[in-house]
């Protein structure tokens, strides 16, 4: 089985590493822009060669892996190269822009929009675990504009690494998305800046740095390159969750100016509800 993955690094080298896991016989190549990154991968042995656009006429699989931004002409570059028999699937953060690229394209039904819900803060081929999806969701959109064939295919390598499936309406995922992981990101990357600049001025704050900061401040070391795209395409759902928490910070230092500690009390004990939420979920 010929496997091409472009993008070899934390979300394609992860799948990779998986893939030759579960199937013996795959060959992986890799196609990325950067030559160190396939190197790495290769060394590492996340893929097995390096490989062109134009060889994408043996694949029998083919996951595109690279900023959502890219992937938007990559997408159109692979289904015109690839065989009638060949599944194609992204994983990108962003689901929409995609499926509006591919909805008029010949080989639509070859094509399955992904976002596995699955991560770290760090990027490049080093990044790739395996084992990485297990236990996490997979989001599929627009499943019925998938092939039947193609969908069983997706569906049983999707399940094989452990992932459980969610399929949802690419609009509702990019609002829903917003505020369960793109706000986040903002917000850490923020709270990093405030603290960054306050610390200009106080040397020793860092000296400080419990494990609240750090857990908090985590996904601030996350690639600005992945990053950047993704607000560019879910702008009008990233500044409306944006607005939310604005509003609600400013309200929370309203409540401390104004002494109101009763209130400051409450705020926070109503949303320790979300520890409820999470245990429904099955996650601390
Ligand atoms: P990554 O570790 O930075 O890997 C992306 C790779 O693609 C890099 O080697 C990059 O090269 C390469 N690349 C960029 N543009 C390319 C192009 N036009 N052609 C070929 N290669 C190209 O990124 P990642 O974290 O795996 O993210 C990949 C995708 O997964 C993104 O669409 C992201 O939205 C999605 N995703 C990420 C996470 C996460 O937690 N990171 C979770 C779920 C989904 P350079 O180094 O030169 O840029």
């Amino acid at each position: 089985m010929n496997v091409f993955v472009i993008g070899t690094g934390l979300i394609g080298g992860s799948l990779a590493l998986d893939i030759k896991a579960i199937h013996s016989d795959a060959v992986v190549y890799g196609i990325d822009q950067n030559e160190e990154h396939i190197n790495k991968a290769i060394q590492l042995g996340v893929i097995d060669k390096k490989a062109y656009i134009e060889d994408l006429k043996i694949a029998n699989i083919v996951i595109i892996s690279v900023p959502v931004d890219a992937a938007n002409e990559v997408v159109i570059n692979v289904l015109d190269v690839i065989n009638d028999d060949c599944l194609v699937f992204d994983v990108g953060s962003t689901k929409l822009p995609i499926c509006n690229a591919i909805e008029n394209h010949k080989k639509r039904t070859n094509f399955v929009a992904a976002h596995p819900i699955a991560g770290t803060e760090f990027s490049g081929p080093t990044a790739a675990l395996k084992g990485l999806f297990v236990g996490k969701t997979n989001i599929i959109c627009e499943i019925e504009k998938t092939g039947v064939v193609f969908q069983k295919k997706a569906l049983q390598l999707f399940e094989a690494m452990g992932f459980s499936i969610r399929f949802m309406k690419p609009k509702s995922h990019d609002t829903h998305i917003a505020y369960m992981s793109h706000l986040s990101h903002i917000s850490s990357f923020m709270l990093g800046k405030t603290v960054i600049e306050k610390e200009k001025a106080e040397k020793d704050i860092f000296d400080m740095a419990g494990s609240g900061f750090e857990s908090t401040v985590r996904l601030a070391k996350s690639s600005p390159a992945m990053w950047t795209p993704i607000f560019k395409q879910n702008k009008k759902e990233v500044v409306a969750a944006l607005q939310g928490y604005i509003d609600n910070l400013s309200g929370f230092k309203s409540l401390l100016e104004a002494d109101n500690f009763d209130a400051v009390f409450e705020e926070m004990k109503n949303v320790n509800k979300i520890k409820v939420i999470l245990n429904g979920l099955g996650k601390k």
